[in-house]
């Protein structure tokens, strides 16, 4: 345990933090001397690479901070190989380990920040991939009752950058490894302009090509955390039902909208937060990127207070124009 230290490197935003006391969890026979520790502490919270969190400036009791290492292969079935990895695994080199490997199947989730332990908390999801669709089921901690479990994907109850793990009360779950079912009659998943169009997957892409494509489109199009601060989206897109999707699309024939297997429609939140005149502009500390309106950046020395007051403004501002209630994507660590 360590007291007063500062997590300003460890989230990818920059915001200034100090946590009271930090537990860093490596090895899985730490969890239940970790369950005894959170008894101590009024308040504890599960911290990975930071790239998904909105952080408070004081962090009062525990925070535990996910470091697990360690990939492995369970076992190959003639239509999937099993693969595991912990939590603290840092979720791009594993996607890069797999491929090395030959066990195809995550390339479109490439580049994505952040540990493999929080992919299935928000079901991460790019260029028409979502996690679920990979994950063979969690092996996750219940922090409160001193107990390991094993859910099925389906018990996760994944949906739209959302799972069962996001909804729970915070500080309940600590995902400690993930198992991927990856097929081994792989197909790319080039549905998405930037890939369909990519000059490189016209004839026959392999995996590794896809890869590449994802992580050159993704180094030309988003701010680099490591230069720039910033969590990624910082709204969700919202999803609405067809009737108030055709009530829009009369008042903005523009509106940019992908229709989804259950019938409603998924407005993409940078268009929404483009035409309510935010893309590129600046409000103290914090602006929305010029070339991705959708993304919060840090212009250099952001609190706290300068997040949430922008993201309050555009979410007023999209409500008004547009009748629609932007959901904040990373989560606010208090
Ligand atoms: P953290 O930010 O540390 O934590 C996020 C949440 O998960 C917190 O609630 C935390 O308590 C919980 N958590 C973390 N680890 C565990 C664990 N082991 N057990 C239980 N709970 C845990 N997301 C996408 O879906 N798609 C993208 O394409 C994408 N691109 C991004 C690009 C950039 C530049 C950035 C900065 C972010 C992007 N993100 C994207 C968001 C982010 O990278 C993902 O949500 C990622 O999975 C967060 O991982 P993390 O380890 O940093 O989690
Ligand atoms: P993009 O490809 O320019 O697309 C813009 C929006 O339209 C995206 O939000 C995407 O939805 C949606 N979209 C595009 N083609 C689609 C299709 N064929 N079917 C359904 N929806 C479609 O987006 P981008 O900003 O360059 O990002 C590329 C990918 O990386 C996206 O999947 C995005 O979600 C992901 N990403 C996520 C984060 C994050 O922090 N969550 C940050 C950066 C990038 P979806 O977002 O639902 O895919």
């Amino acid at each position: 345990m360590l007291n007063n230290q500062d997590l300003s490197r460890c989230n990818t935003f920059g915001l200034p933090c100090v946590a009271q006391t930090l537990f860093r969890f490596e090895q899985v026979s730490q969890l239940s001397a970790l369950s005894a520790a959170i008894k101590e502490y009024a308040q504890h919270r599960v911290l990975g690479g930071g790239s998904n969190v909105i952080m408070h400036p004081d962090l009062p009791g525990l925070t535990i901070q996910v470091a697990n290492k360690g990939i492995r292969l369970l076992c190959e079935h003639d239509n999937f190989w099993l693969v595991e990895a912990g939590a603290g695994e840092v979720w791009h080199d594993f996607v890069a380990y797999t491929l090395e490997q030959g066990w195809y199947g995550l390339e479109n989730l490439a580049l994505i920040p952040g540990t493999v332990g929080a992919a299935p908390v928000q079901n991460i999801g790019a260029y028409g991939l979502e996690l679920e669709q990979r994950v063979h089921s969690v092996l996750a901690w219940n922090l409160l009752e001193g107990a390991l479990y094993e859910f099925s994907a389906e018990e996760c109850e994944f949906s739209y950058r959302d799972s069962m793990f996001k909804r729970a009360q915070p500080g309940t779950w600590l995902i400690v490894a993930v198992r991927f079912r990856l097929p081994r009659q792989w197909q790319p998943l080039l549905q998405y302009p930037d890939l369909r169009d990519h000059v490189s997957l016209q004839a026959a892409p392999t995996a590794q090509a896809v890869f590449d494509a994802v992580c050159e489109v993704r180094r030309t199009k988003l701010p680099d955390p490591a230069k720039v601060g910033n969590a990624g989206s910082f709204f969700k897109n919202p999803v609405v039902q067809a009737k108030q999707y055709a009530v829009l699309r009369t008042q903005h024939p523009n509106v940019v909208a992908y229709a989804q297997a259950d019938g409603r429609y998924k407005l993409a939140a940078g268009w929404l937060i483009d035409q309510a005149g935010w893309k590129g502009r600046e409000a103290g500390a914090v602006a929305m990127h010029p070339r991705q309106a959708l993304v919060m950046t840090n212009c250099g020395g952001a609190v706290l207070e300068d997040v949430l007051n922008l993201a309050q403004q555009i979410q007023s501002d999209v409500q008004q124009k547009f009748g629609v209630q932007l959901e904040q994507e990373p989560v606010l660590y208090a």
